[in-house]
């Protein structure tokens, strides 16, 4: 499988998920125009991820991976979750998201977190999926301009900076994203596929 097709709209993902994918000998192509989406309805991230996958397979009939991730916060439960880019509600911007959550941690100590990643690629040879995490804190205040979503305020302990403070290469070494897909890529290429 040298090609494959990355199921989103989102041109930061296939630049991010396109350098990781050229070290396993693959490149990522964008999802044609004409292909639609399906909606991220589903209840869990594999669902989604699957859903997308199988669309863009269907229509295209090449390899298609697809990912689904959200943030996962302790003191909420595991909030927001799957429903991570919708949390403010309709019309949520990052900016909306990161106020709500803001204002939901208030001034407890419990800050701890994850980002969680899962990808799914739907081929003809069959189905992959895996996934995988990024421990972090959430800060009380916004820190960094790179990065997307929740980044400014996702800090990580280890490395003494929020993900938005990270260079695109340092995050997708360390992101939930880059581990799950270098854990996909390299189960692909223990199957011969
Ligand atoms: P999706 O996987 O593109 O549907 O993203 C779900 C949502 O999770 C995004 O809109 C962000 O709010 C959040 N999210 C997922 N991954 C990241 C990340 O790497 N940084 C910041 N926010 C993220």
């Amino acid at each position: 499988m040298r090609e494959i097709v990355l199921a989103t709209r989102n041109p930061g993902k296939l630049a991010e998920m396109g350098e990781i994918a050229a070290e396993y000998g693959i490149r990522l192509l964008p999802l044609p125009d004409a292909v639609a989406l399906p909606p991220e309805t589903g209840t869990t991230y594999l669902e989604n991820a699957r859903t997308k996958a199988r669309a863009g397979f269907a229509a295209t009939g090449r390899p298609v991976l697809a990912d689904d991730s959200g943030i996962e916060v302790d003191f909420l439960s595991g909030s927001p979750g799957v429903y991570s880019a919708r949390f403010s509600g309709e019309g949520a911007t990052d900016a909306s998201n990161n106020a709500l959550l803001l204002a939901r941690l208030g001034d407890t100590r419990r800050r701890s977190g994850r980002y969680r990643a899962v990808l799914v690629l739907t081929s003809s040879e069959g189905e992959w999926t895996a996934q995988d995490v990024w421990e972090g804190e959430i800060l009380k205040e916004s820190r960094g301009q790179g990065g997307f979503g929740y980044d400014p305020l996702f800090f990580v302990p280890e490395l003494g900076l929020t993900a938005a403070e990270l260079s695109r290469i340092e995050k997708s070494r360390h992101s939930h994203r880059g581990k799950a897909l270098r854990r996909l890529l390299s189960l692909l290429a223990e199957s011969g596929a």
